[in-house]
């Protein structure tokens, strides 16, 4: 799997320059963002829409108007919490190394003391952080930063922002450098199906795909003309699903996509088709299956030619991809089954979403890869002044938002030393490359799992600091087994507890 390209070897900068940056969002990259820059001096402007810090772990009982979130002019809830959502990682692995997710016992308050705590206790945490290190002063709450576009004659970034409820006052200002930090769990991403109309000659071959959706796709999103449109193509990378589908517009029962899943009660006695294999899809299909009547998981990664009943649940199966939809409700499986579905729910991801970024024909995002960007951060020919922290996925994400921030922080004070324009090109291009001969699909070019760690590793070296503590990467390791093998139950019962202690010792000391 691919690696992270080794750079040149960074030469300290004798001087170190204070830059005005603005930062947008305070959920946990924008904060620790926030923390590393003004650690190097830097003066520090956050936006936040929210009226609170916490981003995504903020939750919201309330749900979106579209409720598959397709339409532009929908209300917009940025988290996509559950209630009953606590987190997949174990805390002592899932904090920010310098300020450790460690248990609160505070008088009069009611904190969450378990190993994977509800999201309430992430919120906190993140609270406690933003305080402890001063960062609230630093963030204009109601802030919603509504276009980033580069001066090209100053070379500064021109933000322009509006108040929210404050009459919707809008102000524009400029800054030496952008850190964009939006978070990338808010604009859902649908999966494809084709819908038969009378019989099964309407549907698509199998495998062909369907190609009216990217043309679509285009139009819809910025037109582009850039390195990244040119090197794709020539590399004839796998392209990934699609998001705009007539099966999803034909099918004529209730649709809903993951993000605005919050509690189960309203599938209660419902024939639910939920599509999807992630961390929430598992949580959510186990929580309808409480109530509803069936629940059918249609997973991509299943290649059973027959429907899987799932152990310890009778009302409960795994099938592989929908082949079509019927429009008198019908569900077809590709392994031959069908069920006539109350409800479809979409557990299918999300997109990277900059509506407010103005750097068109610089940065670009097509099928989920944003890009080029040197190191999943930095856009090589607007580097460092523009850069995005925390798009990587399937990761421990606060302490690898760390080392971004400490990266970005450093390079822009000029303590650190980039490679030129052309060498970090050079990476992209090398990158894509190792996913295109590694069959990787574009749309998981962020997705660093497999090589997180080497990730994490390199950063640190860069910013000078120590790699990532071996308890942490092994806890994780663990962790993501006992999640294999005990999958209802990984959160209260695990083996890894001599980790736990180195853990609890390094916090100590
Ligand atoms: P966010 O938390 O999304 O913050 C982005 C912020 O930007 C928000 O506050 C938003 O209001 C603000 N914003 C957006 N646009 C604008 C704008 N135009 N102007 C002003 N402000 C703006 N991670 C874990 O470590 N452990 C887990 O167990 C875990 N479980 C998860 C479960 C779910 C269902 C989801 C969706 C994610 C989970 N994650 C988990 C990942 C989690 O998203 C990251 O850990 C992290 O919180 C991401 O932080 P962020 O700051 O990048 O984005």
């Amino acid at each position: 799997m691919p690696t992270p390209t080794p750079t040149p070897t960074p030469t300290p900068n004798a001087t170190s320059s204070s830059r005005k940056v603005a930062v947008i969002g305070a959920g946990a990259s924008g904060l620790v963002a926030a923390r590393e820059l003004r650690r190097e001096d830097h003066q520090v402007v956050v936006f936040e829409r929210n009226n609170r810090v916490g981003g995504t772990w903020v939750y919201d009982s309330r749900t979106e108007s579209d409720p598959l979130g397709r339409d532009p002019s929908r209300s917009v809830v940025h988290t996509s919490l559950y209630d009953s959502l606590r987190t997949n990682l174990p805390r002592e692995s899932m904090g920010f190394r310098d300020y450790p997710f460690v248990v609160i016992k505070e008088e009069g308050k009611q904190r969450d003391p378990r190993r994977f705590p509800g999201h309430r206790e992430v919120c906190c945490y993140l609270s406690d952080f933003a305080h402890h290190f001063g960062i609230v002063g630093l963030i204009r709450f109601e802030t919603e930063v509504l276009r980033v576009r580069l001066n090209q004659e100053t070379k500064k970034w021109v933000v322009g922002s509006r108040r929210i409820g404050g009459g919707g006052v809008g102000e524009v200002e400029e800054f030496d450098a952008v850190v964009v930090c939006n978070g990338h769990y808010s604009e859902p991403r649908l999966a494809d199906f084709p819908i038969s109309k009378t019989s099964s000659s309407f549907m698509l071959p199998a495998g062909l795909g369907y190609t009216g959706p990217r043309s679509l796709k285009r139009s819809l999103e910025t037109p582009i003309e850039s390195f990244e449109e040119v090197c794709w193509p020539l590399l004839g990378l796998v392209s990934g699903d699609v998001d705009v589908v007539e099966g999803i517009d034909l099918w004529p029962r209730k649709q809903i996509h993951s993000h605005n899943y919050r509690v189960p009660d309203p599938f209660q006695d419902q024939v639910v088709v939920l599509i999807g294999s992630s961390a929430s899809a598992e949580d959510i299909s186990k929580e309808v299956s409480s109530v509803a009547k069936e629940v059918h998981i249609s997973s991509r990664s299943s290649t059973s030619m027959t429907p899987v009943k799932q152990p310890g649940y009778d009302n409960m199966w795994l099938h592989s991809r929908i082949e079509r939809t019927d429009e008198d409700g019908r569900v077809v499986f590709q392994d031959g089954s069908s069920v006539y579905a109350d409800v479809i729910l979409h557990c299918t991801g999300y997109k990277y979403h900059f509506p407010f970024l103005e750097a068109n024909n610089i940065v670009t995002v097509d099928d989920n890869c944003v890009g080029p960007l040197y190191q999943h951060v930095l856009p090589p020919a607007l580097a460092p002044s523009l850069s995005f922290i925390g798009l990587i996925w399937r990761v421990i994400p606060f302490p690898l938002l760390e080392l971004q921030s400490k990266w970005v922080a450093g390079v822009l004070s000029g303590r650190i030393a980039l490679p030129s324009q052309e060498d970090m090109m050079s990476s992209v291009c090398a990158l894509y490359a190792r996913l295109k001969d590694a069959g990787v699909p574009k749309h998981y070019t962020h997705h660093i799992g497999d090589y997180q760690f080497e990730y994490s590793d390199w950063l640190a070296a860069q910013c000078g600091f120590p790699a990532m503590e071996k308890w942490r990467k092994q806890m994780y390791e663990a962790s993501e087994i006992n999640r294999t093998v005990r999958p209802g139950t990984y959160r209260d019962k695990w083996d890894d507890e001599h980790w736990n202690l180195q853990a609890q010792q390094h916090f100590i000391q």
